[in-house]
């Protein structure tokens, strides 16, 4: 067998508990024909990253209320602990060449929708003047200025032309020389006097819009008139076992941490790749700030633009590191330095003006490369952690890459339909294939 079998939680046919007041629905996410237990379900989130926010987030909004759903999400640091706290946050859905990433239509759709969800949220509170704009890395959540891919490999400029040609309507792509580039960022160089530019990509806030989704999981449960529930427990799991007993399903979403857990060591095709991301900052006597309006950058080294004086450059990649601390020592930012300066500034040579002012880091969960891309893993894994009967059903989201902003949310929505639905095949094959190996 090559699947976990799947027991529904609240079937009447395989759970005789809840078989006392059996009822049709259908649920806006599905038509399915359930009845509705005599006890609230209760699920547990591992991880409160992109992959676990937008898991809790599409339990509670696609659960009938019928359901008295309560999620709890635990989280060793908190909310954007580990490597979605500290990402980059640049967001588009094209590959490094510029082609639409797998099913990157659905992906950006549902970015966009969980985007304005967070936004929405977060203004509700400003409303209220309960809003924080004071986050040390900028007070923006969503900065849309596009992003600007200018060619530096005149092998796969051909390619690269072709691929804008065939882009998403929702995300266009414009080439442009170097009089169109430096209109939009002056000084810019173009080696190849030809760039990309993606007018509706943008950056994000990670730890902001983070905080902000977790509070529209807040609002959909009180507006559920308390039939929903959702909890945040600053607690490290280390055996998802013990949940067992408490939860009717859990669902692990502990990005590269997810190889500690018991059953799960080596298990999942992952390899693990630490970034650092320095913080430079223009002096406000210096001249040729960034122009308010100008688009981020994507090169051999990447430009998150924060503002006219503030920007994230990034990032390394050291392969199979073990190191999980956000904190980068002087020697490591310093090495980081070293090597991302003379790639952004083959591009943008102003940035020779910034000077550091910081640097973090994290650890990707990599997952291999398929004909399809690098996907991440999905799939329900009861019999990977040992999990013996019982209704009790664990699932696995992880593998997210450099990719997670793109993915967390059409993904956690599939992921969250699996849950509710207790149907793995709601998970398209491609992304749960990896546990044909594995079993
Ligand atoms: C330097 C860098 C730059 C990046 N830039 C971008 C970018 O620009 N755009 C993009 O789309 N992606 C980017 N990424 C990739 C993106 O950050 C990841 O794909 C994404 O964060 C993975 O999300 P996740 O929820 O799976 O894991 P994580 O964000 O790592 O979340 C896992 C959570 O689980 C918690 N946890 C771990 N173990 C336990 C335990 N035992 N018990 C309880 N809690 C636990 C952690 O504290 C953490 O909060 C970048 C990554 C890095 C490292």
């Amino acid at each position: 067998m090559t699947t976990d079998s799947v027991l529904h939680p609240f079937s009447v046919t395989l759970r005789p508990r809840f078989s006392e007041f059996p009822r049709c629905f259908t649920s806006s996410s599905s038509s399915a024909c359930l009845s509705f237990p005599n006890r609230p379900l209760r699920y547990a989130v591992l991880g409160a990253g992109f992959a676990g926010i937008s898991v809790a987030w599409h339990l509670l909004k696609d659960s009938p209320k019928e359901l008295r759903l309560s999620v709890d999400i635990y989280d060793e640091i908190g909310i954007g602990g580990g490597a979605s706290g500290v990402s980059g946050g640049l967001l588009h859905p094209y590959s490094p060449k510029g082609k639409l990433l797998w099913h990157g239509a659905e992906c950006w759709r549902e970015s966009l929708e969980l985007l304005n969800v967070a936004e929405t949220a977060a203004a509700s509170m400003e409303k209220k003047g309960k809003g924080d704009s004071n986050e040390s890395f900028g007070n923006f959540m969503v900065r849309r200025r596009g992003i600007l891919r200018p060619a530096t490999n005149a092998k796969t400029l051909g390619l690269m032309s072709d691929n804008a040609r065939n882009c998403l309507a929702s995300c266009v792509v414009e080439t442009v020389d170097k009089d169109g580039a430096q209109s939009l960022v002056p000084n810019l160089c173009l080696p190849l006097n030809c760039a990309f530019y993606f007018p509706g990509a943008m950056n994000v806030n990670p730890k902001r819009y983070l905080q902000a989704l977790f509070l529209a999981c807040q609002n959909s449960a009180i507006a559920s008139l308390g039939r929903k529930n959702i909890t945040l427990v600053k607690k490290c799991i280390d055996d998802v076992l013990q949940l067992e007993g408490e939860y009717d399903a859990v669902v692990i979403c502990l990005g590269s941490k997810v190889d500690f857990l018991p059953g799960l060591t080596g298990k999942l095709p992952l390899r693990t790749c630490r970034g650092v991301i320095t913080h430079l900052k223009l002096h406000e006597n210096a001249r040729g700030s960034y122009p308010d309006s100008g688009p981020s950058i994507l090169s051999d080294a990447w430009l998150a633009v924060q503002g006219p004086r503030n920007l994230h450059m990034g990032s390394t990649w050291e392969w199979q590191s073990r190191n999980y601390s956000s904190d980068v020592s002087a020697e490591e930012a310093s090495r980081a330095l070293d090597e991302l300066l003379p790639k952004a500034s083959v591009v943008y040579p102003d940035i020779e003006k910034w000077e550091f002012a910081g640097a973090r880091a994290g650890l990707r969960a990599m997952p291999p490369v398929t004909s399809h891309g690098s996907l991440p893993l999905l799939g329900c894994v009861n019999q990977l952690v040992g999990a013996v009967g019982g209704s009790c059903k664990f699932w696995v989201f992880a593998g997210l890459g450099s990719r997670g902003l793109l993915y967390h949310a059409w993904l956690g929505k599939l992921m969250a339909k699996a849950v509710l639905s207790c149907k793995e095949e709601v998970i398209p094959s491609e992304l749960t294939s990896w546990k044909k190996s594995r079993q």
